[in-house]
């Protein structure tokens, strides 16, 4: 039992059972007793490894699309240059030693951080010796005058989702609420029909599971606005497909699932992004969205593997066996290659950003 299940349970019982939304906010990040508040999630030592944690060429090859797009664009004088959810820091990182060379690029940066915990933005500041990043709670505070060339790595999964079953009535929630047992567990509201899902009656049948993320595709609209009267573009890698379908709400701890409504704050939750929803959500706000690419195809494109061999010269013994068994991670289809997919978002007069079809 955690503290933060003792403050959620007292909470249900004032108010009733809590959105799936609700209950993942408070578990995320709890200002005392939140995942990414109070632990440290990412690494080896952590709870699970993202990309950029896995090989430096992640990072670097990302920086050089993100160049590549600056310089499509004009190369503006200024820009912001923004992440979202930068974890430790370490994708920006190398996307900057990575940029370094490019004529121009950092004195036209100004380098935006959006991230909710104080204990991330230390270990980014940490990362970032060499930087003056400026922090943003939420995207709403980011430049409105400056071009801005986004990216985002795991940071959709980690926003939370609503759940909905279907019901030969409407749609029933997925709910926490509290067991006989006194112990937090997962119900389901009464049906009523949602108007937001009537997209959803022709693909589902009573008893499929549907999510959504109202976080997700808000964040969109306000990038995708800024991008389509300022410039700029994003790129957005996670794991998810172009459809939300079933239940992909997931706990996990120490590299393993766990279950999500024990321990509440100790796991790391998150949910599959559902892409064509952020890709809607752009284009309403009037921005260009591109194909769905898989993360080792868009990595290939990118020229992942020439950036290996040259890395993979230095190396010997396990470190080489390391690389390469990294650069098979990244990419290959059976790993984190198609499982993970990349969306970018541009101008609708600009071509999409490297490594992505229109
Ligand atoms: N991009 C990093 C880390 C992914 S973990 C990587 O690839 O390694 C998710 C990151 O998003 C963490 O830094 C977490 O603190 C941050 N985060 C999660 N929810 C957030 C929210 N609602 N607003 C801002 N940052 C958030």
């Amino acid at each position: 039992m955690t503290a933060l299940a003792d403050i959620l349970r007292k909470q249900i019982k004032t108010t009733g059972p809590m959105t799936l939304a609700q209950y993942m906010s408070a578990c995320l990040l709890h200002p005392d007793h939140g995942y990414y508040t109070t632990q440290d999630a990412l690494g080896v030592d952590g709870d699970f490894t993202t990309s950029p944690e896995i090989s430096q060429m992640f990072g670097e090859v990302i920086g050089l699309c993100v160049a590549q797009a600056w310089m499509d664009q004009d190369a503006p004088e200024r820009f912001a240059l923004v992440e979202l959810g930068p974890g430790r820091g370490t994708l920006i990182a190398d996307v900057m030693r990575a940029t370094l060379q490019v004529p121009g690029f950092h004195s036209a940066a100004d380098l935006h951080l959006v991230e909710a915990s104080d204990r991330m933005r230390r270990l980014q500041a940490a990362a970032l010796p060499a930087h003056k990043p400026i922090w943003h709670d939420t995207v709403e505070s980011l430049p409105d005058d400056l071009p801005v060339f986004v990216i985002a790595n795991e940071f959709f999964d980690a926003l939370p989702i609503r759940q909905f079953q279907r019901d030969p009535n409407g749609w029933r929630e997925v709910v926490v609420g509290i067991g006989p047992d006194g112990e937090l567990q997962r119900g389901l509201s009464d049906a009523a029909p949602i108007d937001a899902l009537n997209h959803r009656l022709d693909d589902t049948r009573p008893g499929a599971l549907v999510e959504t993320c109202v976080h997700g595709t808000a964040v969109v609209d306000t990038l995708a606005r800024r991008i389509a009267s300022q410039g700029g573009m994003a790129v957005i890698i996670d794991y998810g497909g172009w459809r939300s379908d079933g239940d992909t709400f997931q706990a996990v701890r120490a590299h393993r699932p766990v279950d999500p409504f024990t321990e509440p704050g100790r796991a790391d939750l998150t949910a599959h992004v559902d892409f064509e929803a952020l890709a809607r959500a752009a284009l309403i706000a009037g921005c260009a969205a591109s194909q769905l690419t898989d993360q080792g195809v868009f990595l290939e494109r990118l020229g992942i593997t020439p950036r290996a061999q040259s890395l993979a010269k230095g190396l010997s013994g396990p470190a080489l066996e390391a690389h390469v068994a990294a650069h098979r991670r990244l990419t290959h289809p059976d790993e984190m290659g198609s499982l993970f997919k990349v969306l970018g978002l541009y101008p609708g007069t600009e071509s999409p950003p490297p490594g992505l079809d229109p």
